[in-house]
């Protein structure tokens, strides 16, 4: 192996930047040329490559984002636009990828290795962390860390003027975001998709802690919650025991920002491990971080294998009223 490319696809993550440049330092340090592809497969498809030095990502690793920039590519979807992607990595001799998304880039690489037989890495990147076979996904740390500062603030408010408020957090159809956030906030309850979502018993807890002088409160949600989103939560909240409520959405301010240090071990351990997977002849796979060490797996376990939450902080969330 000689040239690898790197790209980041689907939802952006903070840390994103920080994976890269560990990707794009090993790779040169172990001899191999890289190049950068802009937007995802789009920009394979596109032939928007170029090949990268180090000093391309200096100063880069604090920032949320990433530099490759990313997107969504229907035509890498088909048999079609994936023969005119792999037609440009060889062109420029490159035989191997580093792909930094979640499990429909990951599906997506594995079929650009199968058919062929550019060599793949996959890279967990997403703030969801519903990624099988890594303890974390790059981002997820950050916003975590982004929706607590902002519901510390919700909180002083609704201390202030004795409220229920409502935060939806992001997550996709996975509670990890809500379940961590939620018990780092303090919150009064928590709902998240993997359990059942019982309103009234929420009323019912909701209306036993005014009736013990304690006036505010904040429910954290999860946007994939089967009850619905903020919104509907609050009606159905409202409709059973008349107790009106404020919803804050936090939205797509969980997605940026500067990564915490703990992203950037992470990304960084990631980065360097998908260049020695590649150089080692272990791809199709992904790199993970379990229990402090980078581990390979099967690119398929990415979607065929599903994350469980942290049963200890399931039990957590509703067991300290
Ligand atoms: P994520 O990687 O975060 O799950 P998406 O599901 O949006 O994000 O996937 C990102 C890109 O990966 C898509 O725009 C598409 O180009 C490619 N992709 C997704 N699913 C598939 C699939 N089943 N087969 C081939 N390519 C796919």
């Amino acid at each position: 192996m000689k040239a690898i490319a790197v790209l980041t696809s689907g939802g952006d993550a903070p840390g994103m930047n920080a994976g890269i440049r560990a990707t794009v330092r090993t790779a040169l340090t172990c001899g191999l040329s890289v190049f950068g592809v802009k937007r995802g497969y789009r920009g394979l498809i596109e032939d928007d490559l170029f090949q990268m030095r180090s000093t391309d990502v200096s100063n880069i690793l604090q920032h949320g984002g990433t530099i490759l920039h990313s997107a969504r590519s229907e035509e890498f979807r088909t048999a079609e636009g994936r023969i005119i992607a792999a037609n440009n990595l060889r062109n420029r001799k490159i035989d191997g990828l580093v792909v930094f998304g979640g499990d429909g880039s990951f599906r997506g690489a594995n079929d650009l290795q199968r058919e062929h037989g550019i060599r793949v890495v996959g890279i967990p990147a997403t703030i969801d962390n519903d990624i099988w076979g890594s303890d974390y996904t790059i981002g997820f740390d950050t916003a975590v860390n982004t929706a607590l500062e902002a519901i510390d603030k919700v909180r002083d408010t609704a201390a202030a003027h004795d409220r229920l408020f409502i935060v939806e957090v992001m997550g996709r159809h996975a509670g990890f975001i809500a379940l961590e956030v939620g018990i780092g906030a303090g919150a009064e309850e928590i709902l998240i998709p993997e359990t059942v979502t019982q309103i009234p018993e929420i009323c019912r807890k909701l209306q036993s802690r005014l009736d013990k002088g304690r006036t505010s409160s904040i429910l954290v949600v999860a946007e994939g919650d089967e009850e619905g989103n903020a919104y509907d939560i609050a009606k159905k909240i409202e409709a059973q025991s008349g107790m009106k409520s404020r919803v804050t959405v936090l939205g797509h301010v969980q997605r940026g920002g500067s990564p915490t240090a703990a992203d950037r071990m992470l990304a960084t351990k990631l980065g360097y491990g998908a260049v020695k997977a590649l150089l080692d002849d272990a791809a199709p796979c992904m790199v993970g971080v379990e229990d402090g060490s980078i581990s390979r797996h099967p690119l398929a376990d990415a979607w065929t294998r599903k994350k469980e939450l942290d049963k200890l902080l399931v039990q957590l969330s509703s067991g300290l009223e």
